[in-house]
């Protein structure tokens, strides 16, 4: 069979609250067409982030209600020790409320001024919590990355080589560690291959530096490896998992991604001693060492959702819907960042509403224009992300697919609004700004059409 089914059946459904042009159009004014002003109630189909809004599984509600509340030494804890040392190989881990408390514990240890961390992209939290200690961070990607319509299997790659000329240049002792991102968020969700993972490894040893990685879409960037590396095609996606943890010295994790829950983050460090002054952090601004900000059920869910995300059946079910909506935007012609990464898809806005330049927002004219349409929520990464000082390289609109949550027909549906709206797209307008903060303005601006 051709068609790659939704591996599950639904047991609790929640109803999409049906709006129509006009209802939409007053919401739009109401919100100063900002998506972010939105209620949830009013989205019918909402691909903002693929962050927290996973649909969980019987058996993650199961392990809800069993949840151990303890204080001190939960069994939940234990659990989840267990499913993480058997996936991962990881002996020392915390729990922690979302991957950012992880980072903020990771590099108040090891940042600081005249520090230097390079990435192959930073997240903007991991980036803000780089910065937050003085530190410097480097983005160090492969230059396919930046160029949207290049097929390249792991354009997440590092640039192996800028990250020796970067070592020659700063000095080892002022590179606390290296950090990769599988997969690569900032480029696109695109995946980093086993072999650069390897190189990678090989510098660090070279240079007694150690590695870690923002490990949020772990699995997935295992999918890709073991459908796109040579060599291992008949590894299962655990064994694959168990073989990148291996490369590493620590991770930073947000479960709220490939941990399939809607809250919870993991923070794995191999250096006992580093371990110690972790867990003294975590216990001052998070909690014991055995639940770091969650309850108990919370780490039950995780648990079993670590599990649950390295099926097999999960994975290719996963990464063909975000290529099949993928494929369906290109054959109606539409331009996106090729090819379609793990969890999101990337609209080209400068291509889409090409009559609009940048400083009028052509990807939030595509935002606004996609929920006129059709209630779909998405989420501009160009001008209006980057700020007032910053021109970013492209102008994006992410359609960011949240895991097990909607079917193909809602895949059908999305496809089916971009290609009306991109048939229509002369009749986008370009927006100003009313009203802005000085920093993340892209969560309470204010918008007017032009
Ligand atoms: C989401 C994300 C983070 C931050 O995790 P939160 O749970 O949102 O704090 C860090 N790195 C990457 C690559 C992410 O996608």
């Amino acid at each position: 069979m051709k068609t790659i089914i939704e591996p599950f059946r639904i047991k609790s459904v929640e109803p999409i609250r049906m709006t129509t042009a006009a209802d939409r159009d007053a919401i739009l004014q109401r919100a100063d067409f900002n998506l972010f002003l939105v209620h949830g109630q009013d989205v019918i189909i909402d691909l903002l982030t693929d962050s927290g809004v996973t649909a969980m599984s019987s058996e993650q509600w199961a392990g809800v209600m069993r949840g151990d509340e303890s204080y001190a030494g939960s069994e939940s804890f234990y659990r989840l020790k267990g499913v993480i040392t058997d996936l991962m190989g990881f002996e020392h881990f915390m729990p922690t409320h979302q991957g950012r408390a992880s980072e903020r514990i990771l590099f108040d240890l090891i940042g600081g001024r005249n520090k230097v961390i390079p990435n192959n992209a930073h997240f903007d939290t991991t980036r803000a919590n780089v910065e937050h200690t003085g530190a410097e961070a480097v983005n160090l990607a492969i230059p396919e990355a930046s160029r949207p319509r290049e097929r390249h299997p792991f354009k997440g790659n590092m640039n192996v080589a800028a990250l020796e000329a970067l070592i020659a240049k700063v000095g080892p002792e002022r590179i606390p560690l290296v950090m990769v991102t599988i997969t690569n968020n900032t480029s696109g969700g695109q995946p980093v291959s086993m072999e650069n993972l390897r190189a990678v490894r090989a510098v660090c040893d070279r240079f007694r530096i150690p590695l870690f990685l923002d490990a949020c879409r772990f699995a997935e960037n295992a999918w890709f490896v073991r459908t796109r590396e040579p060599g291992y095609a008949d590894r299962s996606p655990r064994e694959i998992v168990r073989e990148m943890f291996s490369l590493a010295d620590g991770a930073t994790i947000s479960a709220k991604k490939d941990g399939l829950v809607n809250i919870g983050g993991l923070l794995l460090i191999r250096d006992p001693d580093l371990f110690k002054r972790a867990s003294n952090l975590l216990i001052l601004t998070e909690g014991f060492v055995t639940y770091g900000g969650l309850a108990g059920r919370d780490l039950e869910a995780m648990a079993q959702g670590l599990i649950e995300v390295v099926e097999e059946d999960y994975l290719g079910y996963r990464i063909r819907s975000t290529e099949y909506l993928g494929e369906k935007l290109l054959s109606a012609g539409i331009s996106i960042i090729e090819p379609p990464g793990g969890h999101a898809i990337y609209i080209d806005a400068a291509h889409f509403a090409s009559h609009i330049p940048a400083e009028h927002f052509p990807g939030q004219a595509v935002v606004c224009g996609l929920y006129r349409a059709a209630g779909i929520r998405s989420c501009e990464i160009g001008s209006v992300m980057a700020g007032p000082h910053m021109r970013p390289s492209m102008e994006l609109v992410r359609l960011a697919l949240p895991r097990r949550m909607y079917t193909q027909s809602h895949f059908d549906y999305v496809a089916e609004a971009c290609a009306e709206v991109y048939a229509q797209r002369k009749e986008l307008r370009g927006m100003r700004i009313i009203e802005a903060p000085p920093v993340l303005r892209h969560f309470t601006a204010r918008f007017a059409e032009i």
